[in-house]
């Protein structure tokens, strides 16, 4: 039943005061430490980055996207490749989604069964038909080291009933993606659904739960909800996550939204929130978030973030970066972007640090403080 021998993560300091833990997993590419934030590679790049450049910022995990990449280029292409590694030349691990969020909100005309989905795809209109068996086969053929199950994403507007009924699919795909799931040194984690519903999602968590998947993921949070229902939330389903298994918070990207889940145990993230926000020329620093492209930048001669010591903050000036943004430079957004990984990264690394030194609340505490939502 278990699948030990894909997975080694073990915890190196648990937080006494909060439900912070630090730890170390182990793919079959490498290891990384958590608590830890993955950069988002969507179509197998992240965002202006080179793999170089990721490594030097200490990535040793990223995302990619597996319904993506099956729709372009297609799984002939990356396997004729040598697999997804190969293809975007990457030697760390990847996690790949299983595109469940993507399907239910980007792809047309989807038909919903308990067999499987059919849609067309989001940019050529192709008609696609994805079973949760497929969805494994499709991970395990790239290659991926951590792959996601098929799940359905109802939207945060949905009702309790509407919910209800989606789990039982969402938990009927989780049983049979377990049971397809052949290559054993890849890592197979479920995912938690329930909507905003605190009764749903422990339901949710206890079914997926009794499947015995090597970690847990909480899926459709952070799509819309009230901050403080998800907040609650969290603060209710991590602590009841499995203790000795990985956790991880899909789609999570506000600074103090990642330090909260910290505290409440979780080990995880990704977000497109430091690349996206990067290419429109924000970013996010120790004082808030800092717009570049703002007049009050115009001859400002700091650096984006002056608490920071990335190569972007150490050689440019908020001055400069804004004049590439205005003249349109690729320039620009690769330094915003690359900044704001380093920053996120760098959270992450340090939340490490001061759980493992015991001091993981006093570190959150000064961080939320110096942190102005408002700053611009
Ligand atoms: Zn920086």
């Amino acid at each position: 039943m278990s699948q030990q021998t894909a997975l080694s993560f073990t915890i190196t300091a648990k937080d006494a005061a909060s439900h912070a833990r630090s730890g170390i997993i182990r793919t079959r590419r490498g290891e990384f430490e958590t608590p830890c934030f993955m950069p988002v590679g969507t179509q197998g790049t992240v965002k202006t980055f080179t793999p170089k450049e990721l490594e030097e910022l200490g990535a040793r995990v990223i995302l990619a996207n597996a319904y993506h990449l099956y729709v372009r280029p297609g799984l002939d292409v990356i396997r004729s490749s040598g697999g997804l590694h190969k293809f975007m030349g990457w030697r760390h691990s990847i996690l790949t989604d299983s595109g469940g969020y993507q399907i239910f909100s980007l792809a047309s005309l989807r038909k919903v069964s308990d067999e499987g989905v059919s849609f067309n795809a989001h940019f050529d209109g192709k008609e696609i038909f994805l079973t949760p068996e497929r969805v494994i086969e499709i991970q395990e053929l790239m290659g991926s080291d951590i792959a996601m199950v098929l799940d359905e994403c109802p939207p945060h507007t949905a009702t309790e009933k509407e919910i209800e009924r989606s789990l039982k699919r969402t938990h009927l795909w989780a049983e049979r993606s377990k049971a397809a799931h052949k290559d054993k040194t890849q890592i197979l984690f479920g995912i938690v659904q329930g909507g905003i519903y605190p009764r749903l999602r422990k339901e949710s968590l206890e079914r997926i739960v009794y499947l015995d998947f090597d970690g847990y993921a909480l899926g459709g949070l952070s799509v819309g909800e009230p901050k403080e229902v998800m907040c609650e939330l969290i603060q209710d389903i991590a602590p009841q996550m499995p203790c000795d298994k990985p956790r991880y918070f899909m789609g999570l990207g506000s600074p103090l939204e990642l330090l909260e889940a910290v505290s409440y145990g979780i080990d995880i993230f990704d977000c497109v929130n430091p690349t996206r926000s990067g290419r429109n020329g924000t970013a996010f620093t120790h004082r808030g978030k800092v717009v570049v492209r703002n007049g009050a930048y115009a001859n400002d001669p700091k650096p984006l973030d002056p608490d920071c010591s990335c190569y972007a903050c150490s050689n440019f000036s908020r001055a400069y970066i804004r004049h590439l943004f205005n003249s349109s430079e690729i320039l620009g957004p690769r330094l915003v972007s690359y900044h704001n990984v380093h920053f996120f990264i760098g959270l992450m690394k340090n939340a490490r640090g001061s759980i493992i030194k015991g001091k993981f609340l006093d570190f959150k505490k000064d961080f939320e403080h110096n942190y102005d939502e408002k700053h611009r």
